[in-house]
């Protein structure tokens, strides 16, 4: 069995998918989408794929595809095959139809020393119309070598005529065990602000939605701050809400975590609903996925302080929270009837 894609974390579905059509010769697609959120690790998987079609042990039975030690692997990995083309919009908002009429011209010189020419093509949902239909002409009728792999964050935003000529992958977000390793992989320091002050780290992994790039953009952020004291109040809160007649107690928690915009108390609100709902899945399956606590013992042993019928409760008052605030109704109204629903005061 091959390790597909091994500088790719992450992402089975998305191997399993594609190993078996990789074992064939040439490539199985002229051209790919590939959809995710910023930071998911498109342009990655875009250069493994890429890496893969080349390698010199693409027909072996084992080992990993691409290996990463074989003359074209190492040149597409570093980035200087001149055969791996990313095209971009070179900081403008959107790709224009100078920039495919450029690969349009491109396309017709043969290969360097690849058979094959991958263009991988970020923000490919920026390109405007006119950009598309030029792009559709070559993605009509390519050249046989020709491999174009189109990065976007949305491809509802490609023309149909686009999306109908190459299938759609998506990326899938990382476990939060993976994001801290693709973190550690890719921070110098990521390492020793782990063990030094391991909120700031687990904050921004938690708070990254499973984008690798996302939880390294918030280590280093003002908002990777307030993401991190964000959950430190969220966590007293919900701990507080533990405590047999610490209403008071919890209500100012809430109060002081909601702040003083309705912005947020909804991201106080929604981020507590996590933490709660952490707590009740924990209760009826010690290995499940969790969404706000990166500490899985110290969840564990929270949920224990509750009554499974007082997390419902307070999952639902704060659910309701979250949908009242939402909604425009008036933040301390909201909080008054959480605090009663959820039987806190
Ligand atoms: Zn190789």
């Amino acid at each position: 069995m091959r390790t597909l894609f091994p500088g790719l974390l992450g992402n089975e579905k998305l191997k399993a998918e594609l190993s078996p059509l990789l074992a064939a010769e040439g490539s199985p697609f002229h051209a790919l989408i590939v959809e995710g959120p910023q930071g998911s690790g498109k342009y990655t998987f875009a250069v493994q794929f890429a890496a893969a079609l080349s390698c010199a042990r693409r027909g072996e039975a084992d080992g990993p595809l691409p290996c990463c030690e074989c003359a074209s692997c190492r040149k597409i990995l570093r980035g200087i095959s001149p055969d791996v083309i990313t095209v971009d919009s070179a900081d403008r908002a959107t790709l224009g139809v100078d920039t495919v009429r450029d690969l349009r011209s491109d396309v017709h010189i043969y290969p360097n020393d690849l058979d094959l020419k991958v263009y991988i093509i970020k923000g490919a949902d920026t390109m405007t119309a006119q950009a598309q239909n030029a792009f559709l002409l070559t993605l009509e009728e390519p050249p046989a070598y020709a491999v174009f792999i189109l990065l976007c964050r949305n491809s509802g935003a490609l023309l149909e005529t686009v999306r109908s000529r190459a299938p759609v992958l998506r990326m899938q977000p990382l476990p939060p065990d993976l994001t801290a390793e693709a973190v550690m992989r890719a921070v110098p320091g990521a390492a020793g602000i782990r063990s030094s002050d391991p909120a700031r780290f687990e904050a921004a992994v938690m708070s990254s939605a499973g984008s690798a790039g996302r939880a390294i953009e918030l280590l280093n952020s003002r908002e990777g701050r307030q993401a991190e004291e964000l959950r430190s109040e969220v966590a007293e809160f919900v701990s507080l809400c533990a405590v047999r007649g610490g209403g008071a107690e919890a209500m100012g928690a809430l109060v002081r975590g909601c702040g003083n915009t309705r912005d947020g108390a909804v991201r106080f609100l929604s981020s507590a609903a996590d933490a709660v709902r952490d707590l009740s899945v924990i209760k009826r399956a010690q290995d499940a996925p969790l969404l706000f606590y990166a500490d899985r013992g110290r969840a564990a042993e929270l949920s224990d302080r509750f009554p499974s019928g007082r997390l419902v409760a307070l999952y639902d008052a704060v659910s309701d929270a979250v949908d009242a605030a939402g909604r425009g109704m008036n933040i301390r109204l909201t909080l008054m009837s959480l605090l009663s629903d959820a039987r806190i005061i």
